[in-house]
């Protein structure tokens, strides 16, 4: 069994999703789930109606409603060419839309948010289904809501995930072609729920985790990750080969590539993921295993909106259980930590949820003098044993002498470098450092 999992954009217009259907037609030996993500600007455009709903402007979420409407409405003219699929089609908009607007009159609730969220996943696929019939390709579509699910923490259930998943394609012992929602599932109370921002992806590794699938393909509008960030720096390259590890420090770090939880389900069940490009189908992309023998650095990437927090105390000096009581701080507050770094009287501390920032501060201040610093950014230099290299260490420590370091991060994994600069030298610093370590302009 393969995994191909289709992002916004690579089913976002009627010619794209001819792409597709080429690209999971290619063969048909091997049994596949396809895994689709909503159209591209969908989720946006729903989560704008949600909060328009939520705040009371039910004339702003109607027309924000209709106007989506009338983007299905002309997707599907294109998509669909004959009488009875562009009913079949209509039906389908109609069905969503009415629910949307029956939404307006009743009163807004958190799982109702989740509930409109759900709708462009629910849209794609049905739609694409539809297009696949007109084409005369032989499908099941499998509804994520039947088996997709997490508990009370938000973490998905991969146990009940696996039995449901098997009895689902049990019944369709004979076919080889899935498509099921990325991203949409249920909670511990059995209500529509969501795997967050970009989690179709994550849907994608459950799934390939769940029935021990040869490969979970990504299928994306970039050939692969690249070793920076293409709108940053001049000129980047794709990486080839990057192990688990490697693949989740640069999601984690910002590459926005791929969704940051995805990885660990493929590791767990030891999956490889290929990062492709439905635009270049036979653009080598990046491949994501357990062994990759490359040494060196293959990757940076950034994450703004960081906040760093020092917690200095003389009474540490010598103190056992000082960072105990700061961790359990964040932990109360279900923040959690990036970066630490310690001296023998503070620690600095790098959190992303602001959230909760007030309490935690206020519930640090007993143990010592607080310092936050905003606006700041981590860039994570990540490649095989890199951490491990003197002459590694020394090119990225040449490379941005000119910016200032606020804290640095070495030899917590073998993999990873990270530096935490302010913001605005972002830019500076990536183009540096693709110049000195990766030797591009
Ligand atoms: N449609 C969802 C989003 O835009 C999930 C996904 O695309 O992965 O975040
Ligand atoms: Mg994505």
């Amino acid at each position: 069994m393969k995994i191909m999992k289709f992002g916004g954009t690579s089913v976002g217009t009627p010619q794209r999703m001819n792409q597709v259907l080429g690209l999971i037609t290619a063969d048909n030996v091997t049994a596949k789930i396809i895994v689709l993500s909503a159209l591209s600007g969908t989720t946006n455009a729903l989560i704008n109606i949600s909060n328009a709903i939520a705040e009371g402007y039910r004339d702003e979420a109607k027309s924000q409603i209709n106007d989506l409407e009338n983007n299905y409405r002309r997707f599907i003219s294109d998509l669909v060419k004959t009488d009875t699929y562009r009913t079949k089609a209509n039906a389908i908009v109609t069905e969503h839309f009415e629910f949307l607007n029956i939404i307006l009159k009743i009163s807004f609730s958190e799982a109702l948010n989740k509930d409109i969220l759900a709708q462009g996943e629910l849209l794609s696929t049905k739609l694409f289904c539809i297009f696949l019939e007109q084409k005369n390709v032989q499908h099941v579509l499998l509804p994520a809501l039947e088996f997709m699910s997490i508990d009370g923490n938000g973490e998905p259930q991969i146990g009940s995930i696996k039995v449901k998943l098997s009895q689902l394609l049990q019944h369709h012992k004979n076919q080889q072609l899935f498509i099921t929602q990325g991203y949409i599932c249920r909670n511990a109370k059995g209500e529509v729920d969501n795997l967050k921002r970009g989690g179709s992806d994550y849907t994608a590794s459950l799934i390939a985790a769940a029935v021990s699938a040869t490969v979970c393909e990504i299928w994306t509008d970039i050939s692969g990750m690249h070793n920076n960030d293409p709108r940053v720096v001049g000129k980047t390259i794709p990486v080839e080969t990057l192990s688990f590890d490697e693949a989740a420090e640069l999601a984690y770090f910002g590459a926005k590539i791929l969704h940051p939880a995805c990885i660990w389900p493929a590791q767990s069940y030891n999956i490889p993921v290929k990062l492709l490009n439905t635009m270049q189908p036979d653009a080598a992309g990046t491949t994501i295993q357990e062994i990759v023998t490359d040494v060196g650095a293959k990757a940076v990437a950034a994450k703004d909106g960081i906040i760093a927090i020092k917690i200095k105390s003389s009474r540490m000096l010598l103190a056992y259980g000082f960072l105990r009581k700061v961790f359990e701080v964040f932990e109360k507050y279900k923040t959690p930590i990036d970066m630490i770094t310690t001296s023998e009287v503070a620690v600095s501390v790098t959190i992303d949820d602001s959230i909760n920032l007030q309490q935690i501060i206020k519930e640090l201040e007993p143990l010592g003098s607080v310092e936050t610093d905003a606006d700041q950014t981590i860039i994570s230099i990540v490649g095989n044993e890199i951490a491990e290299s003197p002459e590694i260490l020394q090119k990225v420590f040449n490379s941005v002498n000119t910016i200032p370091i606020r804290m640095v991060s070495y030899g917590g994994s073998r993999h990873n470098i990270s530096l935490l600069i302010p913001s605005g030298y972002k830019q500076k610093a990536l183009q540096l450092i693709n110049n000195g370590v990766f030797g591009l302009q």
